[in-house]
């Protein structure tokens, strides 16, 4: 019987319906299934030398048995088997339990295959599978499955293998031009390197293969979404003046880095555009996203609409305003500030010049998506913190304009392959450089014990007029955890620097005025330090603020970590950060070595993503990432990229819609009911 790819299982020789029904609760029912079932890993069976082999390393090895075995009976069907084996020029013993059988084998002079763990202090090798004379049919790797314990892995490889040599046609889905231009393994080759590889390269090139298709087809269904949305949703076109805007960026007070050069240029291009823009604009704190935000409001308004900027907090909205209208002044631009506390009478004047298109631009909060919040003409909506808010709220804004362009800012690094893979159907900017001159932020990482250290430092600060962040992960003490909270620690401190310096305390469990009223006098200096709980991580700006302690620090995550220490280095002065920490884990002491390393919160992500992997990074829920057989995002990135770019190309050419090479790809995208502009998961 000739089987092919839709064959069902059960037409392989020998699957009987035992076996079928297992391979059917592992989600396998045709040979399709079955061939991209692919091994998690590969035992490797290649000769090693000892002397290379690091301990507690399986090894496979060719020997020659020394002297007679001696065995060992340790009760019923329980015996430890030792002979002494030369392996090469190593006098090794090996050792196998259970299998008291072999004696009769193992003579003297026997050459024998052996594979075990190499126990590199005692010169033992734990053996597992013996096989005798030299090593020549067995193959160099051997496929290891996950089969839940279901179907033996060596019926699971027995039924692969012969799937392999019986199915006549498989049909390559992956074009000849682009497995040429990469030089990529045919389909039946690749195969066969994924499952039963004859060497490494083999093995390698292989899973490069599934990785680009995999990568690819992922792309194909994100880039074609997000051009069925494209087309769908029409923008707005906003035909900013671009004298106006030249003049308005040369009056700035300093020349933008090359990084807000490049941003401003891909954000003003979808202004100008047809389509809606749904961008995300990254950069690290204190990478200057604000100017940008700044740059790209004033085209829109010289272009005669109105634009909106949301901020989580009434704190980083006045800090906005003050920025954007110190930069608007000498030009005709009216600026407002809308907020929970914005008084009744002035509000209502408020809402009537802004439905006049008497103001240009709306600066505000949550109090921006009130109802009675009306433009006259909104073309431009900025968020800033995106994170901060939920998708209904940025919706709401969103639905204030006709068709207004919408730009998401966030200071969260995200490596980028994550970025381009989770918000794939967001355009992703990135401000990827620091304005010159700017001060590296000092960072150390201290024991418990070593605390008196950084008090000293904070004290050295505080004489200089500087203030001072210390930041716990508790609010108050917990009988579970043993963890400075907030409250004891502002006792403290408040003790000890009674009379010479003030000290405030912030959490999330204050009151809403009371934060503010913290907030405020800390950035006014009348209170020189700060303790609080991570409340402050978003968006604050005090430049005189130049000591920061982070206590209990292995309890964040670095990209946490990283956002709180971005609340020092915002002046002119040098300023310091002290990690108190005493991790147990490998992972939680890398964590504090990597911070004291870089102050680029880019490659922190990055390291964060290898440390805890793609599904942690985000925290699993919302992570929006699809299960890949072979790519992985942390390594694959390059190949993520080449998929991306190349997805992109073949959805914009004529070619891919009529080549017959490309009707595999085509007829997947639109099985996957993307083309329709729907969403998928
Ligand atoms: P963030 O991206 O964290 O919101 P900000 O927009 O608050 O950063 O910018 C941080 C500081 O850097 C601000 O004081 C801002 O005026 C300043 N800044 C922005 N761009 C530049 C630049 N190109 N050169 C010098 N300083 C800059
Ligand atoms: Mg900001």
């Amino acid at each position: 019987m000739t089987i092919d790819l839709t064959s069902p299982i059960t037409n392989v020789k020998g699957v009987g319906k035992e076996t079928a029904s297992h391979l059917m609760t592992l989600g396998i029912e045709t040979i399709a299934d079955l061939l991209w079932t692919f091994p998690h890993r590969h035992e490797d069976f290649r000769l090693k030398d000892l002397a290379q082999t690091p301990h507690n390393e399986r090894v496979t090895v060719e020997c020659r048995v020394e002297r007679e075995p001696t065995v060992l009976f340790m009760g019923k069907n329980k015996s430890r088997l030792q002979v002494t084996v030369l392996a090469g020029r190593h006098l090794v013993k090996v050792v196998f339990f259970n299998q008291g059988y072999l004696k009769q084998k193992l003579v003297p002079g026997a050459i024998i295959t052996v594979t075990g763990k190499w126990d590199r202090g005692r010169q033992v090798i734990n053996g597992t599978t013996v096989t005798f004379g030299p090593k020549t049919e067995q193959v160099d790797f051997e496929p290891v499955y996950s089969l839940k314990g279901l179907i033996p892995q060596k019926r699971f490889r027995k039924i692969m293998r012969q799937v392999l040599d019986d199915v006549i046609d498989v049909p390559d889905s992956l074009p000849q031009s682009l497995q040429q231009a990469y030089k990529l393994l045919a389909i039946r080759e690749g195969l066969e390197g994924v499952h039963f590889p004859l060497d490494a390269e083999h093995a390698k090139q292989a899973r490069r293969r599934f990785a680009y298709e995999e990568l690819l087809h992922f792309q194909l269904r994100i880039q074609a979404l997000r051009k069925a949305r494209k087309d769908a949703e029409h923008g707005t076109v906003i035909s900013f003046d671009l004298q106006r805007l030249r003049a308005f960026i040369d009056s700035l007070p300093y020349e933008l880095t090359d990084a807000q050069k490049r941003v401003v240029n891909e954000i003003c291009k979808d202004l100008k555009s047809s389509h809606r823009m749904n961008r995300l604009l990254q950069g690290d704190v204190g990478s200057g996203k604000t100017v940008v935000a700044a740059i790209c409001l004033y085209a829109a308004v010289t272009a005669g609409f109105q634009g909106a900027l949301m901020a989580p907090t009434e704190i980083l909205a006045e800090q906005h305003l003050e920025s954007l209208q110190q930069w608007f002044m000498p030009f005709d631009i009216r600026v407002a500030l809308l907020s929970g506390s914005t008084k009744t009478k002035e509000r209502r004047q408020l809402l009537e010049a802004l439905a006049d298109g008497e103001i240009d631009i709306l600066i505000g909060t949550h109090a921006l998506i009130q109802p009675d919040v009306m433009f006259q003409r909104l073309g431009f909506v900025i968020t800033d913190e995106q994170h901060r808010f939920g998708v209904e709220q940025r919706r709401v804004l969103r639905d204030k304009g006709e068709h207004p362009d919408v730009l998401f800012m966030t200071a969260t690094p995200i490596p980028r392959t994550l970025a381009i893979t989770a918000f794939g159907e967001m355009d992703v900017s990135i401000i990827d450089e620091m304005p010159a001159g700017r001060k590296q932020i000092e960072t150390h990482w201290l024991k418990k014990e070593q605390m008196n250290a950084a008090i000293g430092r904070l004290e050295v600060e505080l004489a200089a007029g500087r203030q001072a962040y210390a930041i716990c992960p508790l609010i108050e003490e917990s009988e579970k955890l043993d963890v400075q909270n907030a409250v004891e620690l502002y006792e403290q401190l408040a003790t000890y620097f009674h009379g010479r310096y003030t000290v405030g305390l912030m959490h999330g469990r204050l009151p809403a005025d009371e934060k503010d009223a913290v907030m405020r006098s800390f950035s006014e200096g009348k209170v020189h330090i700060l303790v609080s709980t991570t409340v402050v991580e978003v968006g604050v700006n005090v430049p005189n603020a130049t000591f920061m302690m982070i206590y209990d620090a292995e309890r964040f995550g670095l990209a946490q970590l990283h956002q709180l220490r971005g609340r020092v280095g915002r002046g002119e002065h040098q300023s310091y950060c002290v990690l108190v920490a005493d991790p147990k884990s490998d992972e939680g002491k890398e964590r504090m070595q990597s911070m004291t390393e870089t102050n680029d919160g880019f490659r922190l992500a990055e390291k964060d993503l290898e440390l805890r992997g793609p599904g942690d990074f985000f925290g699993r829920k919302q992570s929006g990432l699809p299960d890949f057989q072979v790519a992985d995002l942390v390594h694959d990135y390059r190949i993520l990229e080449t998929a991306r770019k190349d997805a992109i190309d073949l959805l914009a050419t004529k070619d891919f819609w009529q080549e017959a090479e490309y009707h595999y790809l085509r007829e997947m995208l639109e099985k996957s009911g993307v083309l329709q502009g729907e969403r998928f998961d």
